[in-house]
């Protein structure tokens, strides 16, 4: 989400002539979007911060914070920074600038484009900035911001505020305009995607429509493009989102769904509302109806309380799901969240160790499917070099991590087909057949 409201910012401060400048050292302005899902990179801030007002004594700078900042937190970088505004007041960034007395480009009279999509009176939202895409072939689309689900972990609801979609004709608007542009991945964005629409019930339609009407635009399309989206709620899950990904070629069969706990006392004190049966059911009707889907999963491991035992089912429910990716997590308090008021009594080599045991659990399943594709041809988006290697590295439609035994730069950016020679824990090898531009619909 930081990425896709970083792109906006870029855009406003683009249309404001200012530029990207290679080092701090030679920045006007600077800003931060934050993060409060945990405390460390909020410390962060303050250690950014206190460097950039040291550097104020030597010249002119502007500095603010926006992103996901507590209310707390908030009146402290009231004192801190020049500005702090919530991403939905990004539209009034360059008045904060022009009013701050400091000669900056945007106090210049400008030429060009601007970066509002011109089809909207309300000009000015956030949503309506057009970003500048920081890749040619990914973008990410916010469809929802916010959140009603109150998990005691979590402290978003209280940061971005409560559910909000966005008009399901601008969504459709920036994914039709990305697929002319080539792109081929296309990510959905919002904390809680699949509530889609539920906050205007007669206006909006629901997850799954717009699913469907982006799937629509796919069959219409030459283009060969992948569309995913994160993250969903197990509770706000449709099973019609299956039977649609399923009907449509450009909408990605993999699936990110959040257990967080395999242990039902815990999902009630993290106050996910949903049990480990819902989720089952949920697998089992995404198993049956896009059985070549991966699925992927977020975890905590040393939430408050978690005993043994309640660890373990959690590894049954890795062994039972069967997961591709897990997003493993350490628990740790977050002020403003409501588990931060209680007892965090795992201690920290438990965490640790769970957190080792459950990557080794995850590690055996994930081979085991990894290598169930040796052998096999599949696409894979090139996204660029691997760090140490001269070679290739993308992914698939199921986001498996593939290494292509390749060194043409030419294929970045392109959906591509390749041979699985050899798989590992963690992603699979094979080598180039043919390039895949264009396909017929
Ligand atoms: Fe946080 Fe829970 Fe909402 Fe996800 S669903 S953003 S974890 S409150």
């Amino acid at each position: 989400m930081n990425t896709s409201d970083g792109e906006r910012v870029r855009a406003v401060l683009d249309w404001e002539g200012f530029s990207e400048t290679l080092t701090e050292d030679d920045a006007d302005i600077l800003g931060i979007l934050a993060c409060s899902v945990r405390q460390k990179p909020i410390d962060k801030v303050y250690n950014k911060i206190a460097e950039w007002n040291r550097a104020k004594n030597h010249r002119n700078l502007i500095t603010f914070i926006s992103g996901c900042v507590l209310p707390a937190d908030r009146k402290k970088f009231l004192k801190l920074f020049d500005f702090v505004f919530p991403m939905s007041e990004l539209n009034q960034l360059p008045e904060m600038i022009r009013g701050y007395g400091v000669a900056t480009p945007a106090s210049l009279k400008l030429q060009g484009n601007s970066p509002i999509l011109p089809n909207n009176e309300n000009i000015f939202s956030l949503w309506n900035i057009r970003p500048k895409y920081s890749s040619g072939f990914e973008a990410y689309v916010p469809i929802q911001n916010g959140c009603d689900k109150m998990c005691t972990f979590c402290a978003v609801p209280y940061t971005r505020g409560r559910e909000v979609s966005r008009p399901s004709a601008e969504i459709l608007d920036e994914v039709e305009q990305l697929v002319k542009q080539g792109y081929k991945a296309i990510t959905l964005l919002g904390q809680n995607v699949n509530s889609y629409g539920l906050d205007k019930p007669n206006d909006e339609i629901s997850f799954a429509e717009l699913l469907e009407k982006i799937g629509w635009l796919g069959d219409s399309s030459h283009e060969e493009f992948w569309v995913y989206f994160t993250s969903p709620h197990p509770s706000d899950m449709d099973p019609k989102v299956f039977e649609v990904i399923a009907q449509h070629r450009c909408l990605a069969k993999q699936i990110h769904l959040p257990l967080q706990s395999g242990d039902e006392k815990l999902l009630i004190r993290m106050n996910r509302r949903h049990d480990v049966e819902t989720y089952r059911e949920l697998v089992t009707k995404l198993r049956a109806t896009l059985p070549q889907a991966t699925l992927f999963t977020d975890i905590i491991v040393g939430f408050c309380g978690e005993t043994e035992e309640q660890f373990q089912n959690t590894v049954e429910a890795f062994k039972e799901f069967r997961f591709n990716m897990a997003y493993i997590a350490q628990y740790s308090p977050r002020p403003g969240a409501a588990s931060h008021r209680w007892d965090d009594d795992v201690p920290i080599n438990i965490k640790k160790e769970r957190h080792l045991r459950l990557t080794e659990v995850l590690k055996r399943i994930s081979l085991k499917h990894n290598l169930k594709q040796v052998g096999t041809t599949v696409k894979v988006l090139v996204t660029g070099t691997e760090q140490r290697t001269p070679y290739l590295t993308g992914y698939t439609e199921g986001r498996l991590v593939t290494r292509i035994l390749a060194t043409e730069g030419s294929l970045i950016g392109k959906i591509i087909t390749v041979k699985i020679i050899t798989a590992n824990e963690l992603s699979l090898a094979g080598e180039p057949l043919l390039v895949t531009t264009a396909i017929t619909a």
